[in-house]
């Protein structure tokens, strides 16, 4: 791509909405015809939900496989338990990565009293390098930084493009993954690209011009891999989701929350939940554990 790119470089997709644990969510992926953008294979952004606690995130014990979760918040307290032990709570501003590889299970479940709830919920598939190697959990309270012109970026994975500001989170593929703030100035904001990526911009709060084409919260604008800058404006603040990565070669076969290749793998995986055979350890949760779908 030479120049500055257009609002036609851009493809917008909109959310659907799902019901989960509680809370109505915006799935911005994956879509028909986009299962992935990098290794990025699921967008869901709650909330904001209304500070009288009436809405909350209550998600009993399931399992994964073959992914990692990234939990973001912008506002509200989710305390997330896992089959590593791990009992960790999770405050806006910090990045909770959750490794699945062969199977892990957890639970996530909002803290009261303690206001609205607004994030993001994204999963990484890992690649067949790593994804039936053994799950992990990260937290990460402090992330780099990077100024922009108008507003700064948070780096959750990987790196913005030509800065030395890189995350310390795991990541199994080429990725990145920023928070970014935008002040409201109505300054222009160039945000760096690597030019070997594809990449999504997804709206959490406010309206924003991406190279000149006005997004709000439950769109996703897709941008093909060409590009090292994108153009970004708000005349009032607003946060967004930069994610992207080196296009993902491998064919993901995603059902309910494992992510394989193959169907018996599913098949396996499931059978494993359902009979309790140990695959996926135990959660210390008081709420019920979530029964598999019939595949
Ligand atoms: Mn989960």
């Amino acid at each position: 791509m030479s120049g500055p790119l257009t609002p036609t470089d851009l493809s917008v997709d909109d959310a659907r909405t799902v019901e989960l644990g509680g809370l109505t969510v915006r799935r911005l992926l994956p879509k028909r015809h986009r299962r992935t953008v990098g290794a990025w294979c699921f967008v869901d952004h709650f909330g904001p939900t209304p500070p009288d606690g009436g809405a909350a995130m209550e998600i009993g014990p399931h399992p994964h496989i073959g992914l990692h979760t990234v939990t973001w918040l912008l506002d509200g307290e989710v305390l997330h338990t896992d089959s590593l032990g791990s009992e960790q709570p999770i405050r806006p501003g910090q990045l909770n990565l959750m490794t699945a590889g062969h199977g892990i299970a957890h639970a996530e479940q909002s803290i009261r009293p303690r206001g609205g709830l607004h994030g993001a919920q994204l999963w990484v598939a890992q690649p067949s390098a790593t994804r039936t190697g053994a799950p992990a959990f990260e937290h990460h309270e402090a992330l780099p930084v990077v100024d922009l012109d108008g507003g700064h970026a948070t780096v959750l994975l990987g790196a913005v493009a030509g800065t030395e500001a890189a995350s310390p989170a795991r990541t199994d593929t080429p990725i990145v993954g920023a928070a970014v703030q935008l002040d409201g100035s109505g300054a222009a904001t160039a945000l760096p690209l690597t030019p070997s990526f594809e990449h999504a911009v997804v709206v959490l709060d406010g309206l924003v011009e991406v190279a000149g084409r006005p997004l709000v919260a439950g769109q996703l604008a897709h941008l093909a891999p060409g590009a090292d800058e994108l153009g970004l404006r708000a005349g009032r603040a607003a946060h967004l989701l930069l994610l992207g990565g080196e296009p993902f070669d491998e064919e993901l076969l995603m059902w309910w929350n494992f992510v394989a290749r193959e169907r018996g793998e599913i098949a396996a995986a499931r059978d494993s939940w359902q009979g309790g055979d140990g695959r996926f350890g135990a959660v210390a949760s008081p709420l019920a554990s979530v029964e598999a779908p019939p595949l």
